[in-house]
């Protein structure tokens, strides 16, 4: 019976209308207790250089398996998160899990350049978020290089000044920080110009159009190439948008042409065999 119920509910929860208030409470009250059962875990999904394939980092994306539910998408309890106050505990069990995760792969000489942590902007805009983050690279070990926060541009408007200065220090440690759905904001370029990032991750929304239009993603390539930022391409699918964003020197990718994200053992079980095979990531 509660495989059926479960069913159901994940056919709603993967629709495209939001919750009902009681289901959202519902979502609220169970994600409480969702991370002391351990129902919570990360899947990574990799990001390639595009002209050999070859793995250079992961993103950690949140998963939840609800006992009754089934499993929930992210973008289905991420925003109640927000807004009840749970993102600060959610948002650190992903950051020690996904960091802790990474420096084992490292101790155990996997190949790998980084690993990507989406940060909610609640989370980014907390009082001790600097001291927090390295408070938990301490903790587990993973060298500030090793870290890639991914942001939106949401974070940018508002708190601006004081978001610049964290992320300003952020960068001083050594933690790489990326703008995620790159295009989808109404950031000012003249703003976003100025960030302390290493770069940015086109949003999949401008890859899926590349196939009618390619002028955006150009002039966003070539706005990158000045600003000397770093791109990845979100949501490549086929060997066409791979092969147009090659041609547009676009080597970093991430997409389900190349890989679904996975469980941590099958990412290890990749950089295993890209080691194998010798040279580094
Ligand atoms: P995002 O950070 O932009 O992550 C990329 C999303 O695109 C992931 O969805 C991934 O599975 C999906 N994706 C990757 N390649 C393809 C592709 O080729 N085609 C299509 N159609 N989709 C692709 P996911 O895992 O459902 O996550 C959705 C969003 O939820 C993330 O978008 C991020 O904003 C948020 N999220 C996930 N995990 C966390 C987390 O730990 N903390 C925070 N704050 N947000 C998270
Ligand atoms: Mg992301
Ligand atoms: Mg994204
Ligand atoms: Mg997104």
């Amino acid at each position: 019976l509660a495989k059926e119920e479960g069913g159901n509910a994940y056919r709603f929860f993967s629709g495209q209308i939001a919750g009902s208030i009681s289901e959202n409470m519902r979502i609220e009250f169970d994600l409480r207790r969702a991370i002391e059962r351990g129902e919570l875990h990360l899947h990574y999904q990799p990001i390639v250089d595009a002209v050999d394939e070859r793995v250079v980092g992961a993103e950690a994306l949140l998963r939840w398996d609800h006992p009754e539910l089934g499993p929930i998408p992210p973008l289905q309890f991420i925003g109640i998160a927000e807004s009840s106050g749970l993102i600060g505990t959610l948002g650190e069990w992903v950051l020690r899990e996904a960091c802790g995760q990474g420096a084992r792969w490292l101790a155990q000489g996997l190949p790998l350049f980084g690993i990507g942590v989406n940060l909610s902007p609640t989370q980014l805009t907390h009082n001790n978020v600097v001291d927090y983050i390295g408070k938990v690279l301490e903790e587990t070990g993973l060298p500030p290089e090793y870290l890639n926060l991914e942001i939106t541009e949401e974070v940018f408007s508002k708190k601006t000044e004081r978001v610049i200065h964290d992320l300003t220090l952020l960068r001083e440690m050594g933690v790489r920080v990326w703008v995620d759905d790159f295009g989808t904001g109404y950031s000012s370029l003249a703003m976003l110009s100025k960030l302390p990032v290493v770069g940015f991750k086109i949003d999949r929304a401008f890859i899926r159009e590349m196939g009618q239009d390619l002028a955006i993603v150009k002039t966003i390539l070539s706005l990158a190439k000045d600003k000397e930022w770093i791109v990845v391409a979100e949501g490549i699918e086929d060997e066409a948008q791979k092969g147009a964003l090659l041609e547009l020197e676009c080597r970093l990718q991430q997409g389900f042409h190349y890989s679904r994200p996975m469980p941590p053992e099958e990412l290890a079980r990749l950089l295993e065999g890209q080691r194998k095979k010798g040279g580094t990531a």
